[in-house]
């Protein structure tokens, strides 16, 4: 984009910048798991692969198991490492050792209590949360963010990247820190309606996979470079 095109004075807010995001990428398809459970198999099944890869390993998991916490606790470990093996990236051993635990949790915890406390009591809900692998405060913010109660954006490291760098928040070396930051600034423009949270999400964090990544991003192609405080 030529500086001549840009207006460095103003900013997007949430809303505007969301908007044109929507209007680049188009409407983000329906997560693929939406129960806490779910959630916590889908992080679970696979390591460091994009989500078509992993979409692949957790419906291998889902159709071979329901994704029942009974059943994947019982299995051998070294089927169910075998059963998501393929594309689901390194250490299956690992990962199946991981979904094991986290089966086991959930059902100290109650398999259908934990959908019902996510909902009514999320400070609660997300101190268990954040026992299950995989599972960090990031995590257990977006688990609260999809049952709808919690008011936040759950930035992965993608999206918050991207939201710094619109004016959102402070970069900061410890990601800790800067994720704390984003979700400060965002808070107070979030609007009270949860499926465009988590509509936000989604799009934020495609935005930073494809066009604002982390060495050279894409300015020049994308939407939202005319507001945009760091538009090289
Ligand atoms: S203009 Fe550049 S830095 Fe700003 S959001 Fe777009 S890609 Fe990211």
């Amino acid at each position: 984009m030529r500086s001549a095109d840009r207006d460095s004075s103003a900013r997007w807010t949430l809303r505007e910048a969301v908007a044109r995001l929507e209007k680049h990428y188009g409407k983000p398809a329906p997560l693929r798991a939406t129960d806490p459970f779910a959630m916590v198999l889908w992080e679970c099944c696979a390591y460091l692969v994009d989500d078509a890869r992993r979409r692949r390993v957790y419906d291998r998991l889902v159709a071979a198991t329901g994704g029942d916490p009974v059943r994947i606790a019982a299995m051998k470990p070294g089927a169910l490492a075998e059963l998501i093996a393929e594309d689901g990236g390194m250490r299956p051993p690992m990962r199946a050792e991981k979904l094991q635990r986290a089966s086991n949790l959930v059902l100290d915890v109650g398999r259908t209590e934990l959908p019902e406390l996510c909902r009514r009591d999320p400070a609660k809900a997300r101190r268990i949360l954040v026992k299950f692998p995989n599972i960090g405060g990031p995590g257990a913010d977006k688990i609260l963010m999809v049952a709808g109660s919690v008011k936040t954006l759950a930035p992965d490291s993608n999206a918050a990247r991207v939201l710094v760098r619109l004016g959102f928040g402070k970069d900061d070396s410890r990601y800790d820190r800067m994720y704390r930051s984003v979700v400060e600034a965002t808070a107070p423009q979030l609007p009270d309606d949860p499926p465009w949270r988590v509509r936000a999400h989604q799009l934020l964090r495609q935005h930073g996979q494809s066009l604002c990544k982390t060495a050279a991003p894409r300015c020049g192609e994308c939407p939202l470079a005319a507001r945009c405080p760091s538009a090289a």
